[in-house]
């Protein structure tokens, strides 16, 4: 590793697990400090052990503005200021658009494009010129796909909040990029199928049809993550990188 992230302060949300731990390890294996934060306490406790050193737990629900506040109030008291921000938490439940409850709705739209939103409002005055933040999207976000009509919509949203952040911050340097996973080896895809053979015939189905033949690692996530908020990506702002196996362009 480079350790070009030394010194840097960076906050992870919904890190526990998945996507999110994936990219807490690699900012600190770049020398950044990390603060995760997720609902379980237990859960988050158990990754910051994992990755060591340089990483803090924060519970915390991304839906709760209360939570997000007292969130900032212990960064800023702790460090007085934050130059990366990742902004991943967000979950899927799967519904038929003829069967979407308001509920559902809500609950997607709270976690994913609220909560997102809402991350970097209020993270923002305690970044540092200079710092980037990055939000997770979906592939999904330009599909039509049965069953995730308001998923896509909430990641569809989060695609256009981060034009607005990047040419609403661009005058303190701050970049602000999305970052589009394809289909990624983590807790969520379970959560997408009631039984163990459903989740196997899930699985082939969405494997037949990613390009590349083979659903992609949270590692490689992680990788575009530290590429959009280190320096190596510099010239660029407002841009949705996908990370995806080929699914959305071939
Ligand atoms: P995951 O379920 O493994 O992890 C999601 C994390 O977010 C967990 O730590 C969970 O506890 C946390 N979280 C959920 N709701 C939260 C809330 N209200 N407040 C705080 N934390 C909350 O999922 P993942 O695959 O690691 O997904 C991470 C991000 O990547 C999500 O935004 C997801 O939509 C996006 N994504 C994932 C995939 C994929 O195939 N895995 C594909 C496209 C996009």
């Amino acid at each position: 590793m480079s350790h070009d992230l030394e010194g840097k302060i960076a906050l992870v949300t919904g890190a526990s697990a998945g996507i999110g731990l994936a990219v807490a390890q690699r900012l600190v294996d770049e020398g950044a400090f990390v603060y995760l934060t997720g609902r379980s306490a237990d859960a988050l406790d158990a990754a910051v052990a994992g990755l060591g050193r340089n990483a803090r737990a924060v519970t915390g629900d991304v839906a709760d503005l209360g939570d997000l506040d007292r969130l900032v109030d212990v960064i800023r008291a702790e460090h007085g200021r934050l130059d990366i921000v990742v902004a991943n938490a967000g979950t899927v439940d799967v519904v038929d658009g003829v069967d979407v409850t308001p509920e559902h709705f809500d609950l997607l739209f709270d976690t994913n494009a609220r909560g997102t939103y809402f991350t970097v409002q209020k993270t923002v005055p305690l970044m540092s010129d200079g710092g980037a933040i990055v939000l997770l999207s979906s592939g999904m976000n330009v599909k039509g796909f049965p069953g995730y009509g308001v998923y896509a919509a909430t990641k569809a949203a989060i695609r256009s909040f981060g034009r607005t952040w990047a040419a609403e911050l661009i005058g303190r340097g701050i970049r602000v990029n999305v970052l589009s996973p394809g289909v990624i080896d983590t807790p969520i895809l379970a959560k997408q199928f009631t039984t163990d053979d459903e989740l196997r015939a899930g699985t082939d189905g969405f494997t037949s049809m990613i390009p590349v033949g083979r659903l992609g690692r949270p590692e490689e996530i992680a990788n575009g993550v530290y590429y959009l908020v280190s320096d190596q990506s510099s010239y660029t702002t407002g841009f949705d990188l996908v990370v995806d196996g080929g699914v959305v362009e071939l």
